[in-house]
């Protein structure tokens, strides 16, 4: 059955397709029992068209499935495609909120202009969550550091092997349940320092979150499990040298002084959870410099006492401390190093303004439900 919605945005009204196998609700508790990360999906997803002629248009919840796509579809051969990730939270009165959501509409936007993709306006990707959340909202899980992880992503379809921008365009909103992301308390992880590849270079597509540079830290990042570490980190393309990030996180560095230091560079992305920590840092009168970092003064700075904490950060495991950097001819800190008191009480804070249990002096929570 198929029913028009009003919509805050006027000129586009919803078509809402109610998945008439939706998971039971004791499969649907099976699996928010223990969601795991990217495996589950909920019954519903939405979709908005963009033609070059019609602009956006035909908004549509519907079952969450397969998407029909003529094998010529561009995504398919020149991957223009980009994406976001972002978390809904319950609250402990059961409501449910997003964190800083018009930051990730801005950035789908940066990200879209980049891959030559037309640019979605921030209020229909905020109608997009709604939607979403008002069919599937009781997939979002109640258990503590749990949530309801959205993908929303956008990709060329139409079916041309010229090489241009296409002049069809799909975006989609999936949604899938998320477990804790660390069983037993957080743990300081190790990174393997990725010298033979790069994951962006000097004017290419780094600083946009799309598919392709995912595709490009996969061979480095099986590198990394080869040394037993859970993630790698890439430098520079041109130097060599200086800090950029992990494959899918930013990474912060702690001075004696109290200083958080971070990266500063054309071509990495500019996570919204480190900008969050950061500006929670400067709250407390932390100093924040972003700036170059390079891979030698972590070195000398890690042995000289000066640099006392690191830290990995991104909305999937919010900020996780960094135990060591192993590279093929030298390692910073060691593998039981323990977690960073400044990093701890930072994701502290931070979770607790997302799961709703300390105030959220920035404004960044939006409601999604109401
Ligand atoms: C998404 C992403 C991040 C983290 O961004 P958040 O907004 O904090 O989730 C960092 N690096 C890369 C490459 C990413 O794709």
């Amino acid at each position: 059955m198929t029913t028009l919605l009003p919509m805050a945005t006027p000129d586009l009204a919803w078509a809402v397709t109610r998945n008439d196998a939706a998971k039971p609700v004791a499969e649907r508790d099976a699996i928010l029992a223990d969601p795991g990360f990217g495996k589950h999906f909920t019954d519903h997803m939405v979709d908005i068209c963009w033609s070059e002629r019609g602009g956006w248009h035909r908004p549509r919840v519907q079952p969450y499935g397969p998407i029909t796509l003529d094998p010529a579809a561009s995504v398919l051969h020149y991957g223009q495609e980009i994406f976001e990730g972002l978390k809904a939270y319950r609250h402990a009165d059961g409501s449910i909120w997003s964190f800083r959501p018009d930051a990730n509409a801005r950035r789908l936007q940066r990200s879209a202009k980049r891959l030559a993709l037309p640019e979605l306006p921030e209020q229909y990707f905020i109608e997009a969550l709604r939607q979403l959340i008002a069919i599937d909202g009781d997939w979002v899980p109640s258990a503590p550091e749990t949530s309801l992880y959205l993908r929303p992503f956008m990709f060329a379809k139409e079916a041309f092997l010229g090489v241009r921008p296409a002049h069809k365009v799909a975006f989609y909103v999936i949604a899938s349940p998320a477990g804790a992301y660390f069983h037993g308390g957080v743990k300081p992880v190790s990174i393997w320092l990725s010298t033979e590849y790069s994951r962006a270079g000097k004017g290419g597509t780094g600083a946009a979150k799309t598919g392709g540079n995912y595709a490009a830290s996969l061979v480095a990042q099986a590198e990394a499990a080869e040394h037993g570490c859970a993630q790698v980190l890439f430098l520079d393309s041109v130097e060599g040298k200086w800090l950029e990030e992990l494959g899918g996180m930013n990474v912060v560095l702690v001075y004696k002084d109290g200083t958080l230091v971070t990266p500063k560079s054309d071509s990495i992305l500019e996570g919204i959870t480190r900008d969050s920590i950061l500006q929670l840092a400067e709250d407390r009168g932390h100093r924040v410099e972003r700036r170059q970092v390079s891979i030698d003064e972590w070195r000398e700075g890690a042995a000289s006492g000066d640099i006392v904490e690191a830290f990995a950060c991104g909305t999937a495991a919010v900020v996780t401390p960094i135990g060591m950097i192993k590279a093929a001819d030298f390692e910073i800190g060691s593998p039981d190093a323990v977690a960073g008191e400044l990093t701890m009480s930072l994701r502290a804070e931070l979770t607790d303004i997302q799961y709703g249990r300390r105030p959220d002096p920035h404004g960044w929570m939006l409601r999604l439900d109401a």
